[in-house]
């Protein structure tokens, strides 16, 4: 019950109502996300989204070389993106088989371009058209490290990230080797050079053109690397393992030792979560996974060859975090719960204390060059 008249019909309010639906009906742009005519829409969760893509299986390819113009192409279909663009992105996806989707997941609006060959041979980059935080989230070891994939959509949607870009290839799926440097045991059981189609460690992939392409784009944005572990099975658990990519003590107070010492307010168990760049952390003696070799991490940290040498000096944009299948498993197989989960609780609150806000006119500003 109220005295006051409940709709005020006044003429003038009319002609604002009808003007505004005119605006609206003339600018889809206002209306609604726009590139519904160019880009395909699906209402489902970003994470199920993520999760139903393809992956090249382990040693099913000779090489993982790809075609500089492929490169090149695949920059300017991401520059469209960017730019939002959608119709030239839409032809440019279509002359280099990517499929261009727009993902409605509840209130949030994501494009992404993902490879569209049977392969599952190269990267899904996602374009979150909201964006509220400068921060870029990279799953480089998808299906290898499971869950790290469903990780990214979850952390690029909850924080209201930038970007997302996960890997289409298994690390081991080519038969040759990187020309960077690192060994690793994962592929074959004996230490070895990294596959080239390890997203993380060969600088001539489309997943390291994007990220490139993406932390040039946006130069304050925090870029995250997500990976899998395997569990401690003795000493002191050690369930994550945070670095800024940096092969030194960090005396800058970097966004990832500012992360971790978020994280250890909320997981509070000693040695649970460690980091490699706070020498309060060595007490735990814990594995050495520390992301040095990782080429997105070397890249955005300014060094001059991402391929090979240490960083000891750093821009401190790099976040890098190995977790142990505790804290993983919830999100390759119980994402949709993934609230519940402690890890995801206690990640999703410290990035959202320590990761950059997009400025206000940021998102008016997007260029076409
Ligand atoms: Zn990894």
């Amino acid at each position: 019950m109220s005295g006051k008249p409940s709709v005020a019909h006044t003429p003038i309010h009319s002609a604002a109502f009808c003007l505004t639906l005119l605006l609206l009906a003339a600018s889809p742009a206002a209306a609604q996300p726009s590139g519904s005519r160019d880009i395909p829409v699906v209402r489902m969760p970003l994470a199920a989204w993520v999760a139903s893509r393809p992956h090249a299986l382990p040693d099913t390819l000779a090489n993982f070389e790809t075609p500089p113009d492929r490169i090149t192409k695949f920059r300017a279909l991401l520059q469209s993106l960017v730019a939002r663009n959608w119709a030239q992105a839409a032809a440019q996806a279509r002359s280099m088989n990517y499929l261009l989707v727009m993902i409605r997941d509840g209130g949030r609006t994501f494009v992404a371009a993902s490879d569209d060959s049977q392969t599952g041979r190269d990267p899904t980059v996602i374009m979150n058209l909201i964006p509220r935080r400068d921060f870029i989230v990279g799953a480089p070891h998808v299906p290898f490290e499971p869950g790290t994939g469903e990780q990214a959509a979850i952390f690029l949607g909850d924080l209201a990230g930038r970007a997302a870009i996960i890997a289409g290839a298994h690390r081991c799926a080519s038969r040759s080797f990187t020309a960077c440097d690192g060994t690793t045991d994962v592929c074959g059981g004996a230490a070895e050079r990294f596959r080239d189609s390890d997203a993380g460690h060969n600088v001539t992939t489309l997943y390291h053109a994007a990220h490139v392409l993406l932390a040039a784009r946006w130069p304050s944005s925090v870029v995250m690397s997500l990976h899998g572990m395997k569990e401690d099975t003795d000493g002191v658990r050690t369930s994550v393992i945070i670095s800024n990519g940096i092969s030194a003590d960090d005396t800058k107070q970097t966004v990832a030792t500012r992360f971790r010492t978020m994280l250890g307010r909320r997981i509070t168990q000693p040695g649970a979560v460690v980091s490699c760049n706070l020498p309060a952390d060595a007490v735990h003696d814990f594995r050495r996974l520390c992301g040095f070799t990782n080429v997105q991490g070397r890249s955005v940290n300014g060094d001059a060859n991402a391929c090979r040498g240490n960083v000891d000096e750093g821009t401190g944009r790099f976040i890098h975090m190995e977790q142990d299948g505790s804290v993983l498993q919830p999100y390759a197989q119980g994402w949709r719960q993934i609230g519940r989960h402690a890890y995801n609780r206690a990640f999703i609150s410290a990035l959202q204390r320590v990761l950059p806000s997009v400025r206000g006119r940021d998102n008016d500003r997007e260029r076409t060059d």
